[in-house]
């Protein structure tokens, strides 16, 4: 017997489950397709935790990472759960880059504010600031 498939994503990692997510949403049958069990520890997407920083200068990137925060908010408002912890980042060091992330994230529309070096210090206690500091504000859960 021949089966036809509408779509098929081949692997269950991180991009794979992203595509056939987004895919479905989009009206398409998909079938994901993985080799071994959920959450297993052979590819790159196992664990607890990722680190999501939008702390980049090319406007394209953040424009496609303000996105994902936006879809990021969707999923957990579909799935009930919180997958986010909302901390906010703070970069800090020399050069001419904190410049041109500040400027992709305001166009973005991602709030980020240049901290006193007295004022970070107090806030990150342990970490000596002694350049400039980018505080990216933490996005809010819609
Ligand atoms: C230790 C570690 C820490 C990381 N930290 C961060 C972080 O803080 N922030 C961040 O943004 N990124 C981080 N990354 C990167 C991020 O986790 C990866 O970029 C992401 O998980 C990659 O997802 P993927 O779906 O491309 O790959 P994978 O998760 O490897 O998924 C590919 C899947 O395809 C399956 N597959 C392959 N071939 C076949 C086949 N022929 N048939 C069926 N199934 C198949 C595999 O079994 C696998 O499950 C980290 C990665 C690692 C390893």
């Amino acid at each position: 017997m021949n089966t036809v498939l509408d779509t098929v994503v081949i692997g269950g990692g991180a991009m794979g489950s992203a595509a056939a997510w987004a895919l479905s949403r989009r009206g398409r049958q998909v079938t994901l397709v993985e080799q071994f069990g959920p959450g297993h520890k052979i590819g790159a997407s196992h664990g607890a935790t990722r680190n999501l920083n939008p702390g980049y200068h090319q406007p394209d990137y953040v424009a496609m990472l303000a996105e994902s925060l936006a879809l990021w908010d969707e999923l957990e408002q579909e799935s009930g759960v919180q997958l986010l912890a909302r901390t906010g980042v703070v970069n800090h060091g020399p050069g001419g880059d904190l410049q041109k992330i500040a400027a992709a994230l305001a166009d973005a529309g991602i709030r980020a504010e240049f901290l006193h070096l007295a004022e970070a210090g107090e806030r990150w206690r342990g970490i000596r600031f002694d350049q400039q500091v980018l505080h990216i504000c933490p996005t809010a859960a819609s």
